[in-house]
């Protein structure tokens, strides 16, 4: 099924739930406009090549359009529509003052010199510069864009307009008005929500055991910070394998010797005596309360939900479960905190270095990570009124809360 079919089914359940007419349905799940460009560049090894570029401006009742740009080679119309449609829910839930975009060119970025990327970046910004800007549109990194490629675009923005405009994208270099702490803010936010849960259930989070998907930016830092909780994380995975141990892995080791050797696989197999390597997929079916997907979409399946052993699935990963899991796993009694809420830190830090970037202020790490954990714990404490209240999922929690949030915005404005 595809991505923007699975958000148009979480909308409908929760409109429902809230008894929203077809006509604000509609208007939730359509874009307010989706920009095209077919963007060439000449290549350092001679030649020119063409890509397909989008640019989804999916909702901006509540703030400007917000949403990062990704160079994959699936990047299409379909799936940056539903990126963009679910950065308008995260800003919602999270309550900051933000609409939802997203951006996308259909491009194998490792075929590409530094050079070609860097040519393909300004040319991107070239043909959607009219629409973009720190009141308008501000992009930011997401699949294969780095906050080298931000302070590139930034660049290439700046010459057009011809003056200063740090605010018009989000995840750059910190020479260039980054914000300390948004390399780490994804896994610091679902940390923080995952914390307020637990806090809740009465759950000692030392007396827990986790499983982590993904040893990448995201994956990585979550389990570091389960680790420091005191969390024992018994199995962490990566493309090739997973490392499992019933003792608890030492995260700093297992990721050092994965920077070291290439995966956690090969890492383990060398260091951990009680641990053992498995097969990719393991990870999702160890001993563990607590299953943390944070690496690819569509993990826990139909076909595959049965054999999750967690009673908390943290998801990380954007759309890590199906609609058919999700209504198996909450059946069966797993909370599962949705993406839009759990890794809303990196969208939330994002919008600091956009108020940063806008009153010339510089804030320490600490800082950040204080204004991030309060916001991702009163966002958590929202949905989960919601949720009681009416007897509901965290999930449908979530979207009923940000679609109340943009209906009222939208009426607000007098568009519905
Ligand atoms: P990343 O590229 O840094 O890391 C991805 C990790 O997943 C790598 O360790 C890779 O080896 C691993 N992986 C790939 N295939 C796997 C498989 N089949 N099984 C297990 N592991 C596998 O990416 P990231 O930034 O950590 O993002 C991970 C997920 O989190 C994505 O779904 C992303 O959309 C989502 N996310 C990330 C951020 C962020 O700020 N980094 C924000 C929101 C959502």
């Amino acid at each position: 099924m595809s991505a923007f079919t699975y958000f148009k089914e979480h909308v409908e359940k929760s409109a429902n739930i809230l008894s929203l007419d077809s006509k604000t349905i509609t208007a939730l799940t359509t874009p307010n406009h989706v920009r095209r460009a077919t963007l060439t560049i000449a290549l350092e090894a001679g030649g020119t090549e063409t890509f397909d570029a989008y640019r989804v401006q999916f909702n901006n009742a509540r703030g400007p359009y917000k949403g990062g740009i990704r160079f994959h080679p699936d990047a299409d119309e379909d799936e940056v529509s539903a990126l963009a449609a679910m950065m308008a829910i995260k800003c919602a839930v999270v309550g900051i003052p933000l609409g939802g975009a997203k951006g996308g060119v259909a491009v194998d970025p490792k075929k590409l010199s530094k050079k070609d990327l860097h040519n393909l970046s300004r040319e991107y910004v070239r043909a959607f510069s009219d629409y973009l800007g720190p009141d308008q549109d501000i992009p930011a990194p997401d699949v294969y864009t780095t906050p080298e490629i931000m302070g590139v675009m930034l660049d290439e923005y700046e010459t057009i307009v011809g003056r200063s405009a740090p605010g018009m994208i989000t995840g750059k270099p910190l020479s260039v008005g980054g914000s300390l702490g948004r390399d780490t803010a994804t896994a610091d936010g679902a940390v923080a929500v995952l914390k307020a849960l637990l806090n809740d259930a009465g759950l000692d989070p030392k007396s827990l055991r986790a499983s982590v998907q993904g040893a990448g930016n995201a994956g990585g830092v979550a389990a570091t910070l389960l680790e420091k909780l005191g969390t024992k994380v018994v199995a962490l995975s990566d493309s090739k394998g997973t490392l499992i141990s019933d003792d608890g892995i030492d995260v700093t080791k297992a990721l050092a010797l994965k920077e070291e050797k290439g995966s956690v696989a090969d890492a383990g197999a060398l260091i951990f005596e009680n641990g053992r390597i498995g097969a990719v997929d393991d990870v999702l079916y160890e001993h563990a309360e607590i299953l943390v997907p944070a690496a690819l979409e569509e993990q826990l399946t139909s076909e595959n939900q049965d054999r999750i052993r967690a009673g908390i699935v943290l998801e990380i990963a954007n759309g890590p479960t199906t609609p058919e899991a999700d209504t198996a796993l909450s059946a069966r009694g797993v909370k599962v905190i949705p993406d839009v809420l759990a890794n809303a830190g990196g969208v939330t830090v994002s919008y600091f270095e956009w108020i940063q970037n806008r009153t010339g202020e510089r804030w320490e790490r600490e800082v950040v990570k204080d204004k991030l954990e309060s916001v991702m714990a009163r966002a958590y404490r929202d949905v989960a009124d919601v949720s009681k209240e009416r007897g509901i999922t965290l999930r449908e929690a979530s979207y009923v809360l940000a679609l109340s949030r943009i209906t009222d915005a939208m009426k607000s404005r007098g568009i519905l």
